[in-house]
């Protein structure tokens, strides 16, 4: 099957003596048992079967499948938000004392998660820049992962996945890959050598902006050397389980931030439109890009899609001739950026991306107004810059809306 087919159809098996064409809601918090030993064997984990919607659940399961399937990996957990996803993902593999290498242009909630986990004794050190050696410049034989994002947000870099995954394994750490971004329509980084994927399913994945949530998706592939990762012992039982055991066994279960069953239902059905939604996000993206590129009031835009862009190459590449459908602009100030946003009549103000309607945000005064002046520096956020996360409108009315904004300053 093509990918559209499985975000319509999965694994083509469907439940015989109802025969919903969706995964019904089952809105339960617990799942009863007839005998005591059935639920003995369900516990001791002898016979599958649900018990507990913070553990699994029917529609939770649903959209896990399905998610695990499209990504090509062995086995999925939802998560209560992308950035749960981001957490469990790393945390499952860490400990005291222990560093993550990540990836400079990411997102700022991952940005201040890494600043959290200084005080579990877990230092996080960025690379530079996307090149290997940047990464190498700061593995250590502490390093445990290294985690990147397909397109940074909003500095928009891309990193090599395939080369950088080659790298990972040469050092025996993991790749974990944030493609929240790019979604498995443009990119299935599992595919291209990462070792786990996860993603914000608030964004395109659920796509109408109606459910907070993410996902983590295991390859089930990367080799756990026992030494490197003493935690990962105790599940050995489970081969290329392994990862997706401990985790749902533990921290899963135990930080208790499971995927609420009308959420995981709202995603499911997002997913099967994912396709024609990402196809017009991406040619929306491109013609109003090249329309504010000829926009003398847009002293600068950042879109992968630009030929003269550094990433375009590489994205092209990897991205199978898309581009994404987030692109940002500099205006020249902090007043100008706030009047254009101020004159918008469709696209929104708001802490979002990846929905139906176009969206744009001020990063530097919001998602960054916490980090320090070289931090944004980092992460590209300049006081006159303004992201942009197009959406599926009319692409006229998308430009004539910037046009018109642009005008006024
Ligand atoms: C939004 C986002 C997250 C966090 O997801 P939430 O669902 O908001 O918790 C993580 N990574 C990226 C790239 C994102 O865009």
């Amino acid at each position: 099957m093509s990918i559209n087919t499985i975000l319509i159809h999965g694994d083509g098996k469907f439940n015989e003596k109802t025969a919903p064409t969706l995964t019904p809601i089952y809105q339960t918090t617990s799942f009863r048992f007839k005998t005591a030993e059935d639920l003995e064997e369900v516990f001791l984990g002898q016979k599958l079967g649900y018990t507990y919607t913070r553990i699994n659940n029917p529609t939770v399961d649903a959209f896990e499948k399905r998610l695990a399937l499209i990504e090509k990996g062995i086995g999925a957990i939802a998560t209560a938000s992308g950035m749960a996803a981001v957490s469990l993902a790393i945390l499952n593999i860490v400990k005291h004392g222990d560093e993550i290498i990540s990836g400079s242009g990411i997102f700022g909630g991952t940005y201040s998660l890494f600043n959290d986990l200084k005080q579990y004794g877990i230092k996080t050190r960025y690379a530079k820049d996307n090149d290997i050696s940047s990464f190498e410049e700061v593995l250590t034989q502490k390093t445990k992962l290294i985690f990147v994002e397909t397109i940074g947000n909003p500095k928009l870099d891309v990193p090599d996945i395939k080369k950088l995954s080659e790298f990972a394994h040469k050092n025996n750490i993991p790749l974990i890959v944030d493609s929240t971004v790019t979604t498995p329509y443009l990119i299935r980084p599992l595919e291209h050598g990462a070792d786990i994927v996860v993603h914000s399913t608030s964004k395109y994945i659920n796509g109408n902006g109606n459910s907070i949530g993410g996902i983590i998706i295991d390859k089930g592939r990367f080799k756990w050397n026992f030494d490197k990762f003493p935690m990962m012992k105790n599940y050995e039982k489970f081969g290329p389980f392994t990862y997706l055991a401990k985790l749902r066994k533990g921290i899963h279960k135990d930080f208790g931030v499971c995927m609420a069953p009308m959420n995981a239902f709202m995603n499911s059905l997002g997913l099967e439109t994912l396709g024609l939604r990402v196809e017009r996000h991406c040619s929306n993206a491109l013609k109003l890009a090249l329309s504010l590129k000829n926009n003398s009031k847009v002293l600068e835009i950042n879109y992968l899609g630009l030929e003269d862009n550094p990433y375009h190459q590489i994205a092209k590449v990897q991205f199978n001739n898309n581009y994404g459908a987030l692109l940002t602009i500099r205006v020249g100030s902090k007043e100008k950026a706030f009047k254009v946003i101020n004159n918008l009549k469709y696209a929104a103000n708001l802490a979002n991306i990846g929905d139906t309607r176009t969206l744009v945000i001020h990063p530097a005064s919001t998602i960054y107004a916490d980090n320090k002046e070289s931090e944004k520096v980092t992460a590209g956020v300049y006081e006159d810059l303004i992201r942009i996360s197009v959406g599926i409108e009319d692409v006229e009315d998308i430009i004539n809306d910037f046009e018109q904004a642009l005008d006024k300053i």
